[in-house]
């Protein structure tokens, strides 16, 4: 069975077609939810559980529903009249999240099973399903020189526990709706994305942003030292990642490392030879970049934050009671 579809863009969708995004108010749902409108589209649906002022990016005339797809209804109110659906609402955050969360990383099973069965009945022609490279085999990631994933790569299947499992099922869902019930699907397995408008305290933050936030604070105290999340075999990557936000905010931190801090896998990187067949195309962003834009956002948002001004809030991370 072929491990990864990924989407071709659907030149035949028309810009009064009903597209829904869900995950809408987190960072990469509202990213998508922005360019499908800056591309013309006049019916786009955006869902998400979060209240609306919790959301990162709110879009002129779309139309919002904040709704948990984790229930069937919902699911079902979603998609109605759609042409198209995006899956990108998960519970998820970074390896702290994750390594901690697994029991919400997994019930998100719940927003795919129901959302892809409701796409399904209502007709929906292409439903897109955000997956992960943690659903790639955590043994092929313990080295930190390691090769890059290719698509084959997640099986033999050993998933990253919890959330990576979820991925592997719910993708495996969204390839049999289209080999047994006929609905196209595209899976995508996202590495670390990371940029503006996205999760950068809270609990939930990933590496980059979460380094990004640390240096400010480090500048702000005046300190300038910090402490790193940090394992061995994970010790270069993160290290490298520091040494980009120092050069971007213009010091030269202390380093203290937290070896019992969650650690994840050793090392990851993304074989595109996929991509490039299918698409032409691959991230061409380089991490200085990027980190940069990052960095940047997540000062202001700081600082704002700060001197009392309304910034994204998150509810903090905690078990349910
Ligand atoms: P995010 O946390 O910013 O956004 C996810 C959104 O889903 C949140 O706004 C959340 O409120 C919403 N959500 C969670 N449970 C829901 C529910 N039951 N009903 C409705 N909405 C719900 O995350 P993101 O970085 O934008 O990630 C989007 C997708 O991409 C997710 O599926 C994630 O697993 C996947 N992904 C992201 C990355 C990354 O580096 N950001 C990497 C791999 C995979």
């Amino acid at each position: 069975m072929k491990a990864n579809l990924i989407a071709s863009t659907s030149p035949d969708l028309g810009k009064d077609d009903q597209i829904v995004v869900t995950g809408a108010g987190g960072f990469i749902g509202g990213a998508l939810v922005r360019r499908f409108h800056e591309q013309g589209f006049t019916k786009i649906r955006a869902v998400d559980k979060k209240p609306l002022p919790q959301w990162y990016q709110r879009v002129p005339g779309t139309e919002v529903l904040c709704m948990d797809l984790s229930e069937k209804e919902n699911a079902i109110r979603a998609v109605e009249g759609a042409v198209e659906v995006y899956n990108l609402a998960a519970d998820m955050g970074g390896m702290g999240f994750i390594e901690r969360f697994r029991v919400e990383c997994l019930r998100s099973i719940l927003i795919n099973t129901h959302l892809v069965e409701a796409a399904y009945r209502a007709g929906v022609q292409r439903y897109f399903f955000s997956s992960s490279a943690c659903a790639y085999n955590t043994t092929l990631q313990q080295d930190p020189n390691v090769v890059a994933l290719k698509e084959s790569d997640a099986y033999p299947a050993m998933a990253e526990r919890g959330y990576g499992w979820e991925k592997l099922i719910s993708e495996m869902f969204c390839q049999e709706y289209w080999a047994e019930r006929g609905m196209k699907t595209a899976i995508a397995r996202f590495h670390n994305v990371y940029g503006p408008h996205g999760t950068w305290y809270g609990g939930r933050e990933k590496a980059p942003a979460a380094l990004s936030r640390k240096v400010v604070e480090a500048i702000d105290s005046g300190l300038i030292a910090t402490p790193i999340n940090l394992g061995s075999a994970e010790m270069v990557s993160i290290n490298q990642l520091v040494s980009v936000v120092e050069q971007v905010a213009g010091v030269k931190l202390e380093r203290r490392y937290k070896l019992d801090a969650p650690l994840g896998v050793a090392g990851r990187n993304s074989d595109n030879t996929f991509i490039k067949q299918v698409l032409d195309w691959e991230p061409s962003t380089s991490l200085r970049a990027g980190m940069e834009k990052t960095y940047q956002w997540i000062k202001s948002q700081y600082y704002d934050r700060k001197a009392g001004k309304s910034v994204v809030t998150e509810s903090p991370v905690a078990l349910p009671g």
